[in-house]
């Protein structure tokens, strides 16, 4: 999942995309804070970001329209789609086997790995997900790469409790924190617009009526700025947020996923609707939006594109 699709953190996934664009990523780093705050999808967004096949040509261009845009995936080559899958050969996840725990035997292995160029992308990124998980001479094993990383390979370690990594461990990294949770993060009121959009695109009125209901994605200053750009950006989030709940719903998932709980009784109306092909459509065209966004589309142009695809 590419930055723009990882709700909240925005601070810190522009500093990430700054850093990969101007290639001072830490090559050892931990991404600390409560379990659901997107930690482990920030670290894949930084492996897609660093080994995306199209992003270089794509940025070079957008860096001539605006200053602001930032580095990111695509979300669809063959090396995204591998990330995401975790089959693509230089983007190594470790994470706890049966026992709960993570072994010295797996440590020596990527460390041994790591040690290569990469086969097919730009960089090796090693992901410790739970890193809490380590055992001490797992950590122990790590020490010598976290402090000289191999020079094409980045090292993120994930963790819910870093306090339960070695000082040694700790005082080699690179430490961020994914301080607020999703949930705190989203924005009552663009909730509510996001809402009422999906709800009135449910109803299946014409395309007149739905081009009026662009309008409501839009009721900043409406004349294009950075600010309207951001409005949109943050209904389109929060558009986005809504329908993975309503795929939580649908597949009867672990309820406890849900990030918007609060509003269960709209999610079931817009479950009628949006479970299945239709969300998921609905969904990839926010994604497409957002991207349209970020390469300096005309909002205007984006939100009625966007209301005729729900
Ligand atoms: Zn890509």
């Amino acid at each position: 999942m590419p930055f723009r699709d990882i709700a909240g953190h925005r601070r810190l996934l522009d500093l990430l995309a700054r850093s990969i664009e101007r290639n001072t990523l830490p090559p050892s780093l931990i991404f600390e804070g409560p379990s659901g705050a997107g930690k482990r999808a920030t670290a894949i967004a930084v492996a897609q970001a660093l080994n995306c096949v199209r992003n270089k040509a794509q940025n070079e261009a957008l860096r001539t329209e605006s200053a602001e845009s930032r580095l990111d995936a695509c979300g669809t080559c063959a090396s995204c789609t591998k990330i995401a899958r975790g089959v693509h050969p230089d983007v190594l996840i470790v994470e706890p086997g049966d026992t709960g725990t993570i072994k010295i035997e797996h440590v020596r292995d990527v460390v041994d790995r790591a040690a290569y160029r990469p086969f097919e992308g730009r960089r090796r990124v090693v992901i410790v997900d739970q890193a809490d998980a380590l055992v001490t001479a797992a950590q122990n094993a790590l020490l010598k790469t976290l402090e000289e990383p191999p020079s094409s390979s980045i090292f993120i370690l994930v963790t819910s409790r870093p306090d339960m990594l070695l000082a040694t461990v700790r005082s080699r990294c690179i430490r961020l924190r994914f301080a607020e949770g999703v949930k705190e993060e989203i924005d009552e009121e663009a909730r509510e617009v996001a809402e009422r959009v999906l709800a009135q695109a449910a109803r299946g009125d014409d395309p007149g009526r739905r081009l009026e209901s662009a309008k409501d994605l839009l009721t900043n200053t409406g004349a294009g700025g950075a600010e309207d750009r951001e409005q949109l950006a943050s209904h389109l989030r929060a558009m986005g947020s809504l329908l993975r709940d309503v795929e939580v719903l649908a597949t009867r998932a672990d309820e406890r996923a849900l990030a918007n709980p609060d509003v269960r009784p709209a999610l079931e109306r817009l479950t009628q609707t949006y479970a299945g092909e239709r969300g998921v459509r609905a969904f990839t065209a926010i994604d497409q939006a957002l991207m349209a966004l970020d390469r300096n589309a005309g909002v205007k142009v984006v939100a009625d594109w966007l209301v005729l695809q729900l």
